[in-house]
């Protein structure tokens, strides 16, 4: 089957440049069974679509003059004018029934309103270029056209990139749990305001929020967004570090233990009151405390050895898990024009996570997937 133009993926980004274009020869292909199937998981299955606070900042590149085609406000009128009633928390977007079915209902709606020709359950095995038609193969049909978007998400098509030159670093996971050496003791403990730093042994970052112990890593929003700066290197190496008490200094940690001395509780109890007893263990075990004895017989050395365990729970990094929301990587935005179409190979442009933008939580990734559809919608008129 010939189509003028074909858009590899219907999930958001592939979505918001169907319902963009007017071009009207084209077919969309996805291997799932639902239009925006993906949607339905995003945000706890509330679809955080996108956030009243879009920088710079938030994406491990410069999307501005991208965010200046089509901005948030684009984003959500275009919503909006779909029929989603939007709510906003903290400056989340979400639509107001807090349920993501909300958003692929009205994606859905409009795909059968403007008679969108998808083919689903159809999984693409094989893209090839020549004599400027490309030649799409999935398991079911075979397509072909004279444009192409790839919006298939994370790592899909990277065969298809090395065998067309096309530059792109190398994809890895990001935004997910962060595997270190062994926390079973801690698992499922949670420190609900914590200071997480993570480091490479060269550089570091910090970011402050909850943090969640799994069997052997750390979880939450707050790991999530830190995990982007292994993910971005490519490397899951390292040491993270946990201050437990962030408002504090560790002289104001040192004074706090020393008045809880006369608490005279046996050793093992002596973080009650503080902190889960877990995480009262882990912090006694790292200090190898004799814990036979009352907590007004701990020494000033203990008590400074104490405090610096709590100002800096270090772990060692080990990998990921794969939970991970989005990959960081992708085909280089300056491999891509301003339509995002490919510099080297025309007519193939690329939309969405297999671009090289990733953001942390927040609404981040599916703005940069609205914001990407919408121009490629907009350049294969
Ligand atoms: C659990 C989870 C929660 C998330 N929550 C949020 C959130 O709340 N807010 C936020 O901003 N971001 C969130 N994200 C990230 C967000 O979902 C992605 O950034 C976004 O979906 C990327 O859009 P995309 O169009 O590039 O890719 P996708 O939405 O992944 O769509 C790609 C489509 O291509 C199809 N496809 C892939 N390979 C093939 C193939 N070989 N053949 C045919 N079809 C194929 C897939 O089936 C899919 O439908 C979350 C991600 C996950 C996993």
């Amino acid at each position: 089957m010939f189509y003028d133009t074909i858009i590899i993926g219907a999930g958001a980004s592939g979505c918001m440049c169907a319902l963009m274009t007017k071009n009207k020869n084209f077919a969309v292909i996805d291997k799932a069974n639902k239009v925006a199937k993906k949607l339905l998981v995003t945000g706890n299955g509330r679809c955080n679509l996108t956030n009243l606070d879009i920088e710079d900042k938030f994406y491990n590149t410069q999307i501005k003059k991208y965010l200046d085609k089509f901005s948030l406000n684009d984003t959500l009128e275009f919503f909006k004018s779909l029929g989603l009633v939007l709510s906003y928390e903290e400056g989340r977007v979400y639509p107001l029934s807090n349920s993501a079915k909300s958003v692929v209902y009205v994606i859905d709606n409009q795909f059968a309103k403007k008679q969108i020709t998808v083919y689903l359950e159809h999984t693409v095995t094989k893209i090839e270029h020549k004599n400027n038609v490309f030649y799409i193969q999935t398991d079911k049909n075979d397509f072909s056209c004279r444009r192409l978007v790839v919006a298939s998400g994370g790592n899909s098509v990277v065969d298809f990139l090395k065998e067309n030159n096309i530059k792109f670093r190398d994809f890895c996971p990001s935004l997910c749990s962060i595997k270190t050496g062994s926390t079973r003791n801690l698992a499922n403990v949670r420190v609900h305001d914590a200071l997480l730093t993570v480091s490479d042994g060269v550089e570091s970052k910090s970011e402050r929020g909850e943090v969640l112990f799994k069997e052997s890593g750390i979880s939450g929003i707050v790991a999530f967004n830190l995990s982007s700066f292994y993910a971005r290197n490519n490397n899951f190496n390292g040491r993270l570090y946990i201050d437990l008490l962030p408002d504090m200094s560790e002289k104001e940690v040192f004074n706090l233990l020393t008045d809880r001395k006369t608490l005279c509780l046996p050793i093992p109890q002596f973080f009650d009151g503080l902190f889960v007893r877990e995480l009262g263990y882990e912090i006694l075990n790292r200090v190898k405390i004799d814990e036979k004895r009352t907590s007004v017989k701990l020494t000033d050395n203990e008590i400074e050895s104490l405090s610096k365990v709590i100002k800096k729970l270090a772990f060692e990094v080990k990998g990921f898990y794969p939970n991970n929301q989005v990959y960081s990587g992708g085909v280089f935005l300056d491999a891509l024009d301003e339509s995002l179409q490919c510099k080297t190979l025309s007519n193939l442009f690329f939309c969405g996570e297999v671009c090289d933008v990733d953001g942390i939580c927040g609404g981040y990734n599916l703005q940069w997937a609205w914001t990407s559809g919408a121009i490629v919608g907009r350049a294969i008129e």
